[in-house]
């Protein structure tokens, strides 16, 4: 059977590379190649660059409106083809079809509409000076990068192809090598709308093509979802070009449980915030400090319901909730952050193990595990791993349990779970993280903008505030008098 390949998405249409390297893309569920990618050569790299220019030049010439005229007609296509994108990302990235079939694709499909509509709004303002007076004019900013993780490969190229081209900019997006295809299908579906050649490219390839894309001069700025260290590279390239950044990177979050939380209501967040999408979510709450006096009903709870509701399997049967890892060597990281966590002491409640179910024997499984007597410094409660595995900690007072919270270098999310609404409120007001859920978690609509404090981002993705980070203000002073010059 021959394989299907494809290319990087320039102009408006597919085009080949010159140096005939390519890459395999597996699906995680079955451990096959799916498909080829070719990868972005010098010769694609720089078609990207022109094209991504003149598609500028003709796309913020228009006015707001039209721009959002034809976002919303892509919006129209993405819900259309809401099945076959989904299909997609489940293939690409071993998610269950129970997820991705309501969620990727509409998240995706909500940003570009929710920016659709304000692109008309994108306004200056103007104030008197005595005679004179000055206007603004908040203007994009040119040729705008976008670097997507593989967990959610479609969204994140909505999340961020959304304001930039609704603020008139053109946009060069790479995805992961993981999961290449959302992409190329989002930049068909912008050319089905009518939307002018070159607005949105796709180049594909590894960080070498990242790489590229970070530090080009012709580029105004770059929006990079991935890890923490990757980001720091992005941002160190960038520099030299005085790049502007967005940031949205890696976490350990804190989920705080109180003694007067509707326990079932927080058991749910402490599964959904460490088992959806298998646990390879950014805001994931994987420390979840529980307090003392609940302790016990809460975690019986808890392995009650992993115990009966999870259903890990082909992910696109209709039943599975709980799908493959990414790749065989992003498992084998998930096993060995849980090797050691067992080496450091802390206690395996459930899981811990590499599953082969019996409707998806070859795929990169790893079983939902909680580990309980966790410390603060142990490996497991302090770097991401990135995969299905919830520590829980114990607590007894507020103070403590916020400033334990805050002990990392990440603040991407927190969560809270209690009765009391003044302490509810008190104890996010203390979280140093961006995006906070009281008696919630993991939910991300497009009005709500999201990013990490410390070392979990810059910027902000969603949101009118986003606006922000893809324009810049021009100042127009406008003398009505003769210059008052003392030469
Ligand atoms: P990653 O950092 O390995 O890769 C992300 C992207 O960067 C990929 O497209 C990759 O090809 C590219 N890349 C690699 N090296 C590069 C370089 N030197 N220069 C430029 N680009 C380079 O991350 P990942 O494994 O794809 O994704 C998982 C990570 O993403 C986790 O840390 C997760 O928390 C984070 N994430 C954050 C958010 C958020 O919104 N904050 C959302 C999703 C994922």
């Amino acid at each position: 059977m021959t394989i299907k390949r494809y290319q990087s998405f320039i102009g408006g249409q597919y085009l080949a590379n010159q140096s005939n390297k390519y890459f395999n893309v597996v699906n995680p569920a079955t451990n096959k190649i799916i498909y080829q990618v070719e990868v972005a050569d010098t010769l694609i790299k720089q078609k990207a660059l022109e094209s991504a220019r003149s598609g500028f030049e003709q796309w913020s010439l228009m006015s707001g409106i039209e721009r959002g005229r034809l976002l919303l007609r892509a919006v129209e296509l993405l819900r259309e083809r809401n099945d076959e994108l989904a299909q997609i990302e489940v293939l690409d990235t071993g998610k269950p079809w129970s997820e991705a079939s309501v969620v990727d694709v509409a998240s995706g499909a909500d940003a570009i509409e929710f920016f659709a509509g304000i692109a008309p709004s994108i306004e200056g303002n103007q104030q008197s000076l005595g005679g004179d007076f000055y206007y603004t004019r908040r203007e994009p900013l040119g040729v705008c990068a976008g670097i997507g993780a593989w967990n959610y490969p479609l969204q994140i190229a909505c999340w961020k192809a959304g304001p930039a081209i609704a603020a008139g900019n053109s946009m060069i997006f790479k995805p992961s090598e993981e999961t290449p295809l959302g992409a190329l299908k989002l930049a068909e579906i912008f050319i089905d709308a009518g939307l002018p050649p070159g607005v949105f490219n796709v180049v594909q390839g590894d960080g070498e093509v990242g790489a590229w894309l970070s530090q080009a001069p012709e580029i105004a700025k770059v929006s990079f979802t991935g890890e923490v260290g990757t980001g720091r590279k992005v941002m160190a390239s960038a520099a030299k070009s005085l790049k502007e950044v967005t940031m949205e990177l890696g976490g350990k979050s804190p989920l705080i449980v109180f003694d007067d939380a509707d326990l079932d209501n927080a058991v749910s967040a402490a599964m959904l915030g460490n088992f959806y999408t298998q646990g390879e979510i950014c805001t994931n709450g994987t420390r979840v400090f529980v307090h003392d006096d609940i302790y016990d009903d809460f975690v019986a709870r808890l392995l009650r319901r992993i115990e009966t509701n999870i259903v890990v399997g082909d992910p696109m049967l209709p039943e599975t909730n709980f799908g493959a890892l990414i790749s065989k060597d992003h498992q084998m990281k998930v096993l060995s952050c849980i090797e050691n966590g067992v080496s450091e002491g802390a206690k395996l409640l459930c899981g811990g193990k590499a599953m082969s179910p019996r409707t998806a024997p070859d795929g990169y499984f790893v079983e939902p595990t909680v580990f309980a007597n966790c410390g603060d410094s142990m490996s497991v409660v302090r770097d991401e791993i990135f995969g299905p595995v919830m520590c829980l900690l114990k607590f007894s007072n507020e103070e403590e349990v916020v400033k334990r919270a805050n002990s990392t270098d990440y603040g991407l999310a927190a969560g809270v779970f209690t009765q009391d609404i003044t302490r509810a409120h008190r104890v996010i007001h203390q979280m140093q993280a961006g995006i906070c859920w009281i008696n919630s978690y993991g939910l991300s609509p497009v009005e709500m903008p999201v990013g990490g404090y410390k070392q979990s981002g810059l910027g902000r993705e969603n949101g009118i505030e986003t606006i922000k980070y893809y324009t810049q203000i021009k100042s127009v002073y406008v003398g009505m008098e003769p210059l008052d010059s003392p030469f």
